[in-house]
This record gives C-alpha cells, structure tokens and sequence, in this order.
C-alpha cells in the first residue's frame, strides 16, 4: 500500500513521513477512524515507509527487498492482530490471527478500506463472537520480544483494539516498557472500547472522513465512473469510502430513474402500471432493493432539508436537482415526510421475510393517495 493510493490524505501522510524522516517515530500510537475512512490503508502504507530503504517523494520506493515484501503484507518484522472466530476443528482458545494470514492478505488485496463486517463475514462460518483473545496477546508480546528478522525495526499493526476487552492488561508491559525499535499502531473505530490504561499511553492520530471529492476521484479513477454518478454515491456514502465503493459494484441500476417512475405510476394509480414497476423492483437483488430504498431516503430527506431551508448547499447531483425542482410542483414537505416515512418501514422490514411484491402495491397506492391533490 503506497500512501499515493489513499486519496485526499495528504496531510496526515506528510505528517506521519515527516516524523519518519526526523527518526521520530511514537512507540505506541492509535488511529481513531469511523469506518471507511482509511485508517487501516493508512497504517499500512506507513508501516511500508518505515520499513522502506529507498524512500522517495513521501512513499515507499516499491522496489527495495523490504517493500517487495511489505507490499505482499508478507514482511517477517511487521506482525498483524486483528479479531478472529473459531477456525475448522481448532479450539478457539488456541486460534489466533496468524490462522487466518493467508485470507487477511487476500482481503487486503481486495480492498484495503475494508469494513469490520465485510472482514467478519468473509471468516465466519460458525457465526461466533469474533475477539482478540489471550493466545493472540501472548504471541505478541513473544514476537515482539524476539530478534527482528530481516529488518532493525518490528512493527505490529492491532486492527480493532476494542476487540481485546480486558485481556488488553495484557499488552500494558509492552506498551509501556517499550523493546528498541518496536513500533504498535493500533487501529481503532470506537475509542471509548479500549482500555483507558491502553489509551493513556498511546499518541493518538486522528484519521478524518474523505470528502465528497475525494470518493469522487476514486471512483473515476479506480472504476471508471462518470463525475455526475461518482457524485451521487459519494452524497450517499456519507465520508465512507467502503461503502462508496460497495454502492458502486450494487449500482448498475439507475435509482433516480426508478425513484421518478415509482411516483409516476403511484400518481396515476393505475394497477398494471404499478405492478409492471414492481416487477422493476422484484427483478433486483436483495442488496440492491436495499441500496435503491436507501437512496429513496437520501434522496427526499435531502429534498426536504432543501426545501425547508431554502439552501442549495444540498447533498445532490445537478440532475437530481432538476428532478426535485420538478417535483416540487406536486410535492410539498409534507407529503415527501410521508413517503420518507414508508420507505423507512420497508428498509427496516426488508430484512425480516416480507412479500414484497404485496408491501410496495401497499405503499405504492398510498403514496399515490399522499400525493394526488385533494378532491
Ligand atoms: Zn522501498
């Protein structure tokens, strides 16, 4: 991971380089990050600078035989911990994160911004509490305590601290009583999770949200994907750029297009109209009727702040825009509460087994009973 990769972080990379460059490097540090905001990219392409003999232009070289290896997040001096399940017939007690390696560097190869959850479901076929457990602790500290391999530094990189609980007490002495050249990054979402004793002793560095800006230029870069598009995932992303790019592989399907014809035929009411956009919807999977009801409530809570505050500084495309303009004939704030508030019941029950085909004929003719003028 190179920091080059990890768009719009430019200042804490330099501010992190920097340290490098002057020999000083904290002992212990914490990244504090909301999900998807790169803070474990950002640790890894740290620990590849730190380890690289031949840094150039504030990144890792990726050539020198330390990056050839931290690169392939193979490097015998910078260990991982992360939470973990039960693994085959191995007692959980004696599993720990070097059982899962082999998939951590598949995942990371995937998507660096990866979520707990998509890490969760890629290991857990029991369906158990993951955690960092004692073992794991154990390991470090003999790890760390050890002779470095290849390299006169060693680096552990803990993702999710919180998963510790208390066998944290653990780490404390390694923590606090630091061996030469050994340096913990821990990454964490949630920082009241952790120890107090642990963060105490630990600087923290906080990783900001990307900006709307910064998913847009991933998303052109990376996949492709037109400004007016990039922008109208970003809106709905929210900062997180997992969840940017997990809305753009659901989003071959236009949803605007879908939101128009859905008040149109609602509007109408006429029977095999609506059953023909049911079928729309029915011929979607379940993450994308997820992903198209959720962009239903983006989109008309932003159309109602938008309307309620007389502000442009609205979190919607050019076209979307336009498309609100346009509703805004027949649509007053009251009327798009209404229909925020069936959406929200769907999204909630989507989940839980319902017909679908007969809810949406439901909620269709009472959005076109909300919008109709009154009689
Ligand atoms: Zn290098």
């Amino acid at each position: 991971m190179y920091f080059k990769e990890i768009i719009g972080k430019d200042t804490i990379a330099e501010q992190l380089t920097n340290g490098v460059d002057r020999g000083r490097i904290p002992h212990a540090q914490i990244f504090l990050s909301k999900e998807g905001n790169g803070a474990l990219a950002t640790a890894l392409a740290y620990a590849a600078y730190i380890m690289c003999e031949n840094k150039t232009d504030g990144d890792s070289c990726g050539t020198c035989q330390p990056c050839k290896l931290t690169h392939k997040w193979i490097h015998p001096d910078v260990h991982f911990s992360f939470p973990v399940v039960r693994q085959g017939d191995k007692k959980r007690e004696s599993t720990t994160s070097d059982d899962f390696l082999v998939k951590w560097r598949a995942m990371l190869e995937q998507n660096p911004f990866m979520s707990k959850n998509d890490w969760f479901d890629a290991i857990n076929e029991h369906n158990s509490a993951p955690n960092i457990n004692a073992k794991e602790c154990n390991d470090i500290m003999h790890k760390l305590n050890m002779k470095a391999y290849q390299s006169d530094k060693k680096i552990l990189i803990m993702w999710l601290p919180e998963y510790l609980g208390n066998e944290g007490n653990r780490l404390l002495k390694l923590i606090e009583e630091p061996t030469d050249n050994t340096f913990i990054i821990l990454i964490s979402e949630n920082q009241d999770l952790i120890l107090q004793t642990i963060l105490s002793r630990c600087q923290l560095v906080k990783i900001p949200p990307f900006t709307s800006k910064d998913i847009v230029r991933y998303l052109h870069e990376k996949s492709n994907i037109q400004s007016d598009k990039a922008l109208q995932i970003a809106n709905l992303a929210d900062g997180n750029l997992n969840l940017a790019i997990a809305i753009s592989n659901n989003q071959a399907v236009d949803y605007s297009h879908l939101i128009i014809s859905w008040l149109r035929v609602a509007y109408m009411n006429n029977p095999i109209e609506i059953n023909q956009w049911i079928r729309e919807i029915e011929s979607l999977d379940k993450e994308e009727q997820k992903s198209f009801l959720e962009y239903g409530l983006h989109f008309f809570s932003q159309f109602n702040f938008r309307a309620l505050t007389k502000t442009e500084k609205v979190n919607l495309t050019a076209n979307e825009i336009e498309v609100a303009n346009n509703m805004a004939k027949v649509i007053d704030v009251e009327k798009s509460a209404i229909i925020c508030s069936i959406i929200n019941d769907l999204l909630e029950n989507i989940g839980r087994n319902i017909n679908l085909k007969i809810a949406l004929f439901a909620d269709t003719l009472q959005i076109g009973k909300a919008i109709r003028p009154q009689a």
